[in-house]
């Protein structure tokens, strides 16, 4: 018996692998500093909890319509109005367990064989695997530092082929908290318009947690000559604190909604009645959670960026959105540990902080982009800060190697 190779050609996620080892090697009694954990450390707010208990008390236990109930793509239409202006017909939203679902059944949707998925890098890292498992061929466009880690309108233009099936915009971005501006967004929408054949899955997912002020556009609201093309992507996992409620929606292009709420309506029939209650509750009611999660986001940005920039061999800028910082190590290559091993990449430089100090990070390479990790600040002070020293005397203890 062997396995089918769509699953053979992708890797486990690799955050949820290093959550894995977190877990090992605490279960070994081993003191680990996790730094991987991609979710908030907030609970979900009481009045979403409640909203959950109450439809269970009413019975709203029974499967619901395939793309949703009228009552969450009613409060998802009204979050997309209010936050960009968007007037979505009910008919395109689809909701699916997590984004990450949607992502996932909007490329089983669309991508056929050898059809191009353009993955701009630094990227999340399930993009790729998705797309590959998919029997499609993701194209990774680097876009470095000295570009804010953002896809120009040149880069675009030059990595669309006539296979090109998607762009995949992520903004504000994991790992590097990177979000277009409303120009930047025209820019590219120039080049897509002159490329019909091109859809854009722009993923949102962290656009509540933001940090900079005039950086939550989006696409369609840019352009709107490109509505049928575009597939907003977003959810309530991390502005509501609800990553276990496994609730996400795609809005937009028609076709794909559709294509969407087929597959799923012969994969899961519908999301969770009960989430979908607790996710009408989040994006409806008071928004003060989302204004004093960030808030404290914020002030961990700050005084994490400040902190890991003042290490000599490291440096970082905070990010505009997210609660990562994308941090570089390159500075480190050429060094040796302690007890004499060479640091020669990112994931060297991961290891040695996860067996020299116990701290755990995600190295850059598995978000495409070798030469950095990745620190997720959604965790407490006390861990950040201590976090911080044994990063810093990781690094001390570096010696240079002679050239
Ligand atoms: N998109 C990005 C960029 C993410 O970082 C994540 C979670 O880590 C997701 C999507 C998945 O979100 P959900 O919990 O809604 O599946």
């Amino acid at each position: 018996m062997t396995l089918a190779q769509r699953v053979t050609r992708i890797q486990p996620s690799p955050s949820t692998a290093a959550a894995q080892r977190v877990r090992e090697l605490r279960s070994d009694g081993v003191r680990i500093v996790d730094l991987t954990v991609g979710e908030p450390d907030f609970d979900t707010p009481e009045h979403v909890k409640t909203a959950a208990v109450e439809a269970i008390r009413r019975g709203d236990t029974k499967y619901t319509p395939v793309n949703g109930t009228p009552e969450l793509r009613r409060a998802i239409a009204a979050k997309l109005a209010r936050r960009h202006g968007l007037d979505v017909p009910l008919d395109r939203i689809a909701v699916g367990g997590g984004a990450k679902q949607v992502i996932f059944l909007a490329l089983t949707a669309t991508v056929d064989r050898g059809d191009e998925v353009i993955v701009p890098a630094p990227y999340w890292v399930s993009y790729p695997d998705m797309v590959l498992a998919n029997d499609g061929t993701p194209v990774v466009v680097a876009c470095p530092a000295e570009r804010g880690f953002k896809l120009t309108a040149d880069a675009l233009r030059a990595a669309i082929t006539p296979r090109t099936g998607w762009l995949v915009l992520n903004t504000p971005g994991n790992p590097t908290g990177a979000s277009y501006t409303h120009a930047e967004l025209g820019s590219l929408a120039e080049v897509l318009l002159d490329h019909p054949h091109v859809r854009v899955l722009t993923d949102e997912i962290y656009d509540e947690i933001r940090y900079e002020p005039g950086t939550a556009a989006t696409l369609t609201q840019v352009e709107p000559r490109l509505a049928d093309r575009v597939l907003i992507t977003n959810g309530v996992s991390k502005t509501y604190a609800m990553t276990g409620w496994r609730i996400g929606y795609g809005a937009g292009a028609p076709d794909v909604v559709a294509a969407i709420n087929k597959l799923q309506s012969q994969i899961s029939s519908c999301p969770s009645s009960i989430s979908q209650a607790a996710a009408v509750a989040a994006l409806d009611g008071p928004q003060d959670f989302v204004e004093e999660t960030v808030a404290v986001y914020r002030t961990r940005r700050d005084r994490t960026a400040k902190l890991i920039d003042a290490v000599p061999l490291l440096s970082c800028t905070p990010p505009d959105g997210g609660f990562y910082l994308f941090v570089d190590c390159a500075g480190t290559f050429g060094h040796r540990t302690p007890d004499g091993t060479a640091i020669r990449t990112d994931a060297d430089f991961a290891r040695y902080l996860l067996e020299a100090e116990q701290v755990a990070v995600i190295h850059g390479e598995a978000y495409g982009s070798p030469g950095y990790f990745r620190i997720s600040f959604a965790t407490s002070d006390e861990v950040l800060a201590e976090a911080c020293t044994r990063i810093a005397r990781a690094c001390a203890a570096l010696t240079q190697e002679p050239s």
